[in-house]
């Protein structure tokens, strides 16, 4: 038997842990910020035969740019935000957008190279910047979880970083971006900015998407996934908007035919049934504001949230909470500045039981 550490892994992989929540067989799983929704019957079959529809070629290799993918995609973007005129060109898909950061890394990133961000922040940002050989600056959030623009552009002048990350809302915070802090770092940044909108469906009325300042920023990249609103985690696709020379970028560092044939029929059927997935984003934001009322009601502090999630305390020991839930059936996630707590939002079904043991678990 062999054991890691006698492996010639390298030097700064040595010790490290892989990322990722427990995936625990638990009644109420609100850890992963997923849709709770399960795709219709409708739609179950739907994919089914998009599948078999693709079945019969799998000898072959898929579309290596999947095209008529990233031009649904840009249907898609196109009608969640008018007047965007984005095109194939301008849109891009991977695996996840997870993998779009790291394919966004792998380009714009490397070794003698700087990423930045404003922690706490996902924390698959620093990691995905590790991996690629790239040095993580962390510039740090206010008390309240915003970033305060001056101390941005001053953090982005200090370290000249080649990407900024930005997140919004912010995971695991829930906080929406102050527009005024992405035209400041988009000022202010040498490199590449990057906006990781992965919860952006569930903003709140009145706060803007990036995707408006696409004209006129050829370095920002706007990344979107259909993991969350979409309720298609298990699909793997996520994808950003950028001007088409970030696209030529990414051409050169991805592999080729990365995206299968099956994972772009089954994404361009749940494109096509968009609405209906998406019919599911505005039960979840009334859920979400009870769900804040209700903790608050409950003297705790809770941050304002614009996604699908609330981070929620302060505990001097959250892992006795955390537990407390789990032993109720509840799996939230231990996550973000220490004293908080994550609790994705559920189904109404699911939200009474964490209710329940929440009371339970604090009384
Ligand atoms: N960005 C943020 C802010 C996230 O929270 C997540 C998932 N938790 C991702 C990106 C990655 O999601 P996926 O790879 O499923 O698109």
């Amino acid at each position: 038997m062999t054991t890691l550490d006698e492996l010639p892994i390298r030097d700064d992989l040595r010790g490290k842990r892989p990322y990722g929540a427990p995936q625990l067989d638990v009644p109420y799983a609100l850890n992963t910020n997923e849709n709770p929704y399960p795709p219709s019957e409708a739609l179950v079959k739907a994919i089914g035969e998009a599948a078999a529809g693709v079945a019969g070629s799998l000898n072959r290799y898929p579309d290596r740019d999947a095209v008529a993918l990233r031009a649904d995609l840009a249907a898609f973007l196109d009608s969640d935000t008018p007047g965007l005129g984005l095109d194939v060109d301008r849109v891009w898909a991977a695996n996840g957008s997870n993998e779009v950061l790291q394919q966004i890394l792998q380009a714009f990133g490397g070794p003698g190279r700087t990423a930045l961000g404003f922690e706490p922040s996902y924390s698959m940002h620093p990691i995905i910047t590790g991996v690629s050989g790239t040095r993580w600056v962390n510039a740090a959030r206010d008390d309240d979880f915003g970033v305060d623009p001056g101390a941005a552009a001053a953090a982005i002048a200090e370290h000249r970083p080649d990407v900024v990350f930005l997140t919004s809302p912010n995971n695991p915070t829930g906080t929406a971006l102050d527009p005024a802090v992405l035209a400041a770092v988009l000022d202010a940044a040498p490199g590449m900015v990057v906006v990781d909108e992965a919860y952006a469906e569930f903003r709140r009325a009145g706060t803007p998407s990036a995707l408006t300042l696409l004209d006129g920023h050829p370095r920002l990249i706007v990344t979107r996934t259909m993991s969350k609103a979409f309720a298609m985690a298990g699909t793997r696709l996520g994808y950003l908007a950028a001007d088409p020379a970030v696209i030529e970028a990414l051409l050169l560092v991805r592999l080729p035919y990365h995206l299968s044939a099956v994972t772009q029929a089954v994404a361009r059927t749940a494109l096509a049934h968009g609405a209906e997935l998406l019919g599911t984003v505005d039960a979840l934001r009334r859920e979400r504001d009870g769900l804040v009322a209700w903790l608050r009601g409950e003297g705790l502090d809770v941050a304002d949230s614009d996604a699908n999630f609330v981070l929620f305390g302060r505990f001097p020991d959250r892992r006795r909470v955390w537990q407390g839930l789990l032993d109720r059936g509840v799996l939230i996630r231990e996550v973000g500045p220490p004293a908080w707590l994550r609790v994705s939002v559920g189904t109404p079904e699911e939200m009474n039981a964490f209710r329940t043991a929440l009371k339970e678990t604090l009384s």
